[in-house]
């Protein structure tokens, strides 16, 4: 198994034992999802199978609504506040790394008050007790898990009775979420549960049916509750489902939070034990499951070797992204035990070699 980059991993999970003639012809019909009207029963039961796998997966309330829409996550950046918010109100943003920062600057353009309550250093989350929580926001939004700085939240902020929003995007079915804390919880499925084209969208009803006349037909909550006002990502969703299948079937999001908590720590005990050799810029307590970042910090010419190396070796994409620079091992939910394993061992064996 490699490491492999950030994203369209989760497909990887099929793995060979799946029956690969289902995609051309599914459950006997003679025609692959990719060419079946979104309308006809067949998609429909598909659909539905998928939302009800989350559901169990999530225990999602039955006062929530699950969508599978469009536009990936950044286009949730725009929804969010063109669906929650009028004109004039507030918003609470936590910023602590690049996602949070780029959804705060979009809602920044619907004519809103954003308030930066808290702004990290990129390696942490500022103490509890510096946020600057507005009374009045109409919610609080955060980035559960910062892909490029590899900044998680172990658990929900706490935010008192405010209603909040998360971008789930790289940790989406990683672990277990109580969505029972969440207004709102959106995610792009290309980290964990399927292919680019489809951003699933989880909220409570209360929040539906109030977006601004000028929201897109195809934001509107309201309108897409049952992603079926337009076409829907047909094949992503249904390529989602399997992969809801192979979660549940493996034992749900508690035996996937263990194993996935099993792997990042491989990779973390290896910086930690390597006599400064290697470090990890982000502090312990929000120390991302699906995004290691790491450095060499005393010998910064070798990172490039380091990745080359582990190319040669069938571990790719270890280049930190572009705007942090060192390396970032993306281990989502496809990436297999034995994968972190091969990694570890490299590095182990790079760092003596080096040291
Ligand atoms: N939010 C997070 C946490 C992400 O990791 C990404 C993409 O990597 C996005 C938002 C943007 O997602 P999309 O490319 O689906 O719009």
């Amino acid at each position: 198994p490699h490491i492999r980059g950030d994203s369209q991993q989760a497909l990887l999970l099929l793995g060979p034992e799946f029956d690969w003639a289902e995609l051309l012809n599914w459950n006997g019909s003679g025609m692959s999802v990719m060419e079946m009207s979104h309308r006809s029963k067949a998609f429909m039961s598909i659909i539905t199978d998928a939302e009800q796998k989350l559901r169990q997966l999530l225990s999602i309330p039955d006062n929530y609504k699950v969508m599978f829409l469009q536009g990936g996550a950044t286009a949730q950046f725009s929804a969010v506040p063109l669906n929650l918010t009028s004109h004039g109100e507030t918003v609470d943003q936590l910023v602590t790394g690049s996602w949070s920062k780029k959804a705060a600057q979009e809602a920044e353009k619907y004519g809103l008050k954003v308030n930066v309550a808290c702004k990290g250093d990129n390696k942490s989350v500022p103490a509890r007790d510096s946020w600057k929580l507005s009374s009045d926001a109409t919610y609080v939004h955060y980035c559960d898990n910062e892909t490029i700085q590899g900044v998680e939240f172990h658990t929900a902020p706490d935010v008192g009775d405010a209603l909040l929003v998360a971008d789930m995007s790289s940790n989406f079915c990683s672990k277990k979420v109580d969505v029972s804390k969440f207004g709102l919880i959106y995610a792009g499925a290309q980290k964990n549960i399927g292919p680019a084209g489809v951003v699933v969208v989880i909220v409570r009803e209360d929040l539906m049916g109030k977006a601004r006349d000028i929201c897109p037909v195809t934001m509107d909550y309201e309108t897409m509750k049952d992603s079926l006002y337009n076409t829907p990502p047909c094949w992503s969703i249904y390529m989602c489902s399997l992969m809801f299948d192979f979660l549940l079937e493996q034992g749900g999001l508690e035996a996937r939070e263990q194993l996935n908590q099993k792997k990042a720590d491989i990779l973390y005990s290896i910086v930690d034990s390597s006599n400064d050799f290697y470090a990890a810029p982000v502090h312990e307590s929000v120390r991302s499951r699906m995004n290691v970042p790491f450095i060499i910090p005393s010998k910064p010419e070798l990172e490039k070797e380091f990745v080359a190396e582990a190319a040669k070796l069938g571990m790719t994409e270890l280049k930190g992204h572009r705007s942090v620079g060192g390396m970032r091992a993306s281990i989502y939910n496809s990436m297999p035990i034995e994968g972190v394993e091969n990694l570890a061992a490299f590095m182990k064996d790079f760092a003596d070699k080096h040291s």
